[in-house]
């Protein structure tokens, strides 16, 4: 404090210089050293305060003429009493607009940053993981295990971001609240501006010790296997949504959402679409014929009788209603849809081949009533009428 740098030393001016010479040599100067561009590194934020708290001063013609009559003292009445960094200003540094400073050149830049930082709490990051399922499990509901890594608090420092033993200090340009009103003068006279503090870029805290084992992040990566109840009828690229449960918000910010992708196997016999479930199930010329009972086997591994009646067609559905898949978080299922296909016979011994050429021998035209009104179409459109 006691050696504090010439302001025209730290803008690299001269002391004559004009309000326009001091204005490009601190436009300059700041883009040089803004923090954006350096994360992390002390000496450029150092050297960035130094810039904006001697533009602060020159740019300002009163504030100009008492540091040329008196120096720091003149400007800061604490100056030399041991205040702390800019104490008397009222607002230190932060009177300097530097949206407006940096201009086309930094306008979107410095815009998304202030914008970003609006709040000193920020949420926490969803996290995205995805899950397979085998089809039961995802028409009945399951309990499962899933592992993620997110961002938590840091548990040294409880996510304060200082050392054990210090606290964050409460930032004196600010006071804690992040943000600085801007007064600049225009020619419409004077506007007023609020924009995120740079001192604790908005934080409102500044850490004089950082804590070791977050870097002063007040975060670290944890790894973590968390229970989820899948609920009954959920569905191939449906998300099950954990909130609160993705990475924790950053100073006070609320958590982000765990999200979870389901992805569901097939399935060997069954089909599914949306709630209904279907099914295709083999039977032979004789059964279809002469009817018969087929065993239906049912998605929970149980299995069901149903009765075919004589002279069932190839293709026939028959339904069952409420034995397809739970409705998601509502009441009832949807319907369980059977096919009938009739298979035709392959590889037949001489003795089946023997009986099917009797069987065909007896005259029977009711029995194929398809094939008779078919035959019938084709002797009259081949008769012409
Ligand atoms: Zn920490
Ligand atoms: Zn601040």
């Amino acid at each position: 404090m006691a050696d504090k740098k010439d302001f025209y030393e730290v803008l690299g001016v001269q002391k004559s210089a004009s309000a326009d010479e001091l204005k490009k040599a601190y436009r300059q100067m700041a883009k040089k050293y803004h923090p954006d561009l350096h994360p992390n590194d002390k000496e450029a934020e150092q050297k960035f305060k130094e810039i904006n708290e001697a533009y602060e001063v020159l740019s300002d013609a009163d504030k100009r003429a008492k540091y040329d009559q008196f120096g720091h003292a003149g400007i800061d009445p604490n100056y030399g009493a041991g205040a702390g960094y800019g104490g008397g200003y009222g607002g230190g540094y932060g009177n300097v607009d530097l949206g407006d400073i940096f201009g086309d050149v930094f306008g979107n830049f410095f815009g998304g940053g202030s914008t970003r930082r609006r709040s000193s709490a920020v949420p926490g990051a969803d996290v995205d993981v995805s899950l397979t399922l085998t089809f039961e499990e995802a028409v009945f509901g399951c309990k499962k295990q899933v592992t993620v890594t997110r961002k938590e608090n840091c548990t040294e420092c409880n996510g304060t971001g200082a050392a054990k033993g210090t606290t964050a200090e409460t930032c004196p340009t600010c006071r804690g609240t992040g943000r600085v009103r801007t007064v600049s003068q225009t020619m419409f006279g004077a506007m007023q501006s609020e924009r995120t503090c740079t001192t604790c870029y908005g934080t409102g805290k500044i850490i004089k010790t950082p804590c070791k084992n977050c870097n002063g992040t007040g975060q670290e990566r944890k790894q973590r296997t968390i229970s989820v109840n899948i609920p009954a009828g959920i569905a191939h690229g449906q998300v099950v949504t954990l909130s609160g449960q993705g990475c924790a918000g950053i100073k006070g910010g609320p958590a982000g959402d765990l999200n979870i992708s389901i992805s569901v196997k097939a399935h060997p016999i069954f089909e599914r679409k949306n709630f209904d479930l279907f099914c295709e199930i083999p039977v032979t010329f004789a059964q279809a014929t002469l009817g018969c009972e087929i065993e239906v086997p049912l998605p929970d591994g149980t299995k069901t009788t149903q009765k075919i009646s004589d002279g069932t067609q190839s293709g026939t559905v028959l339904t069952l209603k409420g034995k397809g898949v739970p409705y998601l978080n509502a009441k009832g299922s949807g319907n369980l849809y059977v096919k009938v296909a009739v298979e035709v016979p392959k590889h037949l011994t001489s003795r089946q081949k023997e009986l099917l050429r009797k069987f065909e021998s007896i005259e029977n035209k009711r029995a194929y009533e398809k094939r008779e009104s078919f035959a019938d179409k084709v002797k009259k459109f081949l008769n012409g009428n």
